[in-house]
């Protein structure tokens, strides 16, 4: 009994030292040589720097503690351009009352910085309290290369005269710098876009086809309008006129028997059942109208990039003209004032269910129903420019066919909001509903496009 007594209290002599040095050092591992490096968050993560630019960064230790942080900007072989710099106290034992987090708001703005145009590296260094590495504590190093890029794309026309009719289409021919990623004409703030000179972006040549609004006034400023890769904008004025033009007024008597013959064409299920007819025939020249334009609008908005047209589009044969683009349209319903509304297209008649033309070559983007133009027809030519059948009695083409110039899509009829047999034909340039009379005219396309695209030609043969 004795013996085995003092066999294990010599035991214990001999260990406990080296026990209570072990526990010991592993609470040291653990406390103040704790090896966790401090995490840190950056945002945003731009890939360009173009402009004064607010960053935030995000530290945190949730051990020993921040120590302090470093934030410098560096280019090529240049020293390091001191950003922000912080040193937090050691409190309390542990530093248990120090920082753990840390949160800063930054701005880094290139010129004030005299950055030069190029590659740039944010460096962001963190230590904390750990007597690691020497006494140093952990580092984190977190980094962020941008490019910096504060010269904006350049734009310039190449076309001269640029004459354009309120509810009229218009062309220009432009050059642009090779970093331009976006560019364009703005009419006010409506933006159409460009599309490379055959198919070439390379060249820096571009052409781009626009509308003017027939509801735009005439002192409405239009601008060439280019962005780069870094978010840089260049915005040029160029030579253009604006021709004032005067729309047509249209009354428009509606009687009960025509809103039953147009409120027949219509789904039942369309209307509230407890509204009357004339709240009906409101509900579709003005909610129905809205809604098929912005589909129409979002149909155009991705046109083919390469010209499909050529020559002057097909007017429907034998057929006279019963209302025209832009006619301002005002409805009267027992004497009393309803609605106004204005007409997008030209209404062409000739004899009930004649066929309908494609009006040049292009694509088949639309054939189905669409609300108040009925069972329609929308091709694509290319560059922006789009045509729209509208109130067909029968489609004979499919989503995505291929048309040539004259081949027959449909025929004539009055589903939708038509009352008599006929066609609504319709031109949208990116979209907006333009006047098609200019595009039936061979005099037109000659002056307005076809002479830029020679004088292009001429530039590209030299
Ligand atoms: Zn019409």
């Amino acid at each position: 009994m004795k013996k085995s007594r003092i066999k294990k209290s010599k035991f214990i002599v001999t260990f406990l030292p080296i026990i209570i040095i072990l526990i010991v050092f592993i609470w040291l591992l653990m406390t103040i040589f704790e090896g966790e490096k401090p995490q840190a968050h950056l945002k945003p993560l731009p890939e360009y720097l173009s402009k004064s630019t607010a960053f935030t960064i995000t530290v945190s230790d949730l051990k020993m503690g921040l120590k302090n942080l470093n934030m410098s900007i560096k280019q090529d072989d240049g020293p390091g351009i001191p950003i922000f710099k912080k040193n937090f106290p050691y409190e309390g034992l542990f530093n248990k009352g120090g920082i753990h987090k840390f949160e800063e708001e930054f701005t880094l703005d290139p010129k004030k910085l005299i950055l030069v145009q190029g590659q740039a590296n944010l460096i962001i260094e963190i230590h904390d309290f750990s007597k690691r590495r020497g006494g140093d504590g952990n580092l984190t190093i977190l980094e962020h290369k941008m490019i910096v890029d504060t010269i904006p794309p350049s734009i310039s026309a190449m076309s001269r005269s640029h004459n354009v009719n309120m509810g009229g289409s218009g062309m220009i021919v432009y050059r642009i710098s090779t970093d331009t990623s976006k560019s364009g004409v703005l009419v006010n703030d409506l933006f159409f876009s460009g599309v490379p000179f055959m198919n070439d972006p390379q060249s820096g040549i571009y052409i781009c086809y626009f509308a003017f609004p027939y509801n735009f006034k005439k002192d409405t400023a239009l601008y060439l309008w280019a962005k780069d890769g870094a978010e840089n904008e260049t915005k040029r004025s160029f030579l253009y006129h604006i021709r004032e033009k005067r729309f047509r007024k249209d009354k428009i008597a509606i009687s009960d028997r025509l809103l039953d013959n147009i409120l027949s064409s219509f789904p039942p299920d369309l209307f509230d059942p407890g509204d009357s007819n004339i709240e009906k025939y409101l509900f579709i020249n003005r909610r129905l109208r809205k809604e098929n334009s912005a589909v129409l609008k979002d149909l155009c908005q991705s046109p083919s990039e390469e010209r499909l047209w050529d020559g002057p589009w097909l007017r429907m044969k034998n057929a006279a003209t019963m209302a025209t683009f832009g006619d301002q349209r005002i409805y009267y319903y027992k004497g009393k004032l309803i609605d106004r509304a204005v007409h997008l297209g030209v209404d062409l008649a000739s004899l009930a269910t004649s066929p309908v033309q494609a009006a040049n070559t292009g694509r088949v983007i639309f054939a189905q129903d669409l609300g108040i133009y009925g069972l329609t027809v929308v091709i694509d030519h290319g560059q922006g420019l789009y045509t729209l059948y509208g109130h067909l009695s029968s489609i004979d083409v499919t989503f995505g066919q291929p048309v040539t110039k004259g081949d027959t899509i449909g025929i004539t009829g009055t589903t939708g909001l038509a009352t008599g047999d006929h066609l609504h034909f319709g031109f949208l340039v990116h979209g907006v509903p333009v006047n098609p009379i200019e595009w039936w005219d061979s005099h037109w396309i000659k002056d307005n496009i076809y002479r830029k695209l020679s004088m292009l030609d001429k530039i590209i043969e030299k």
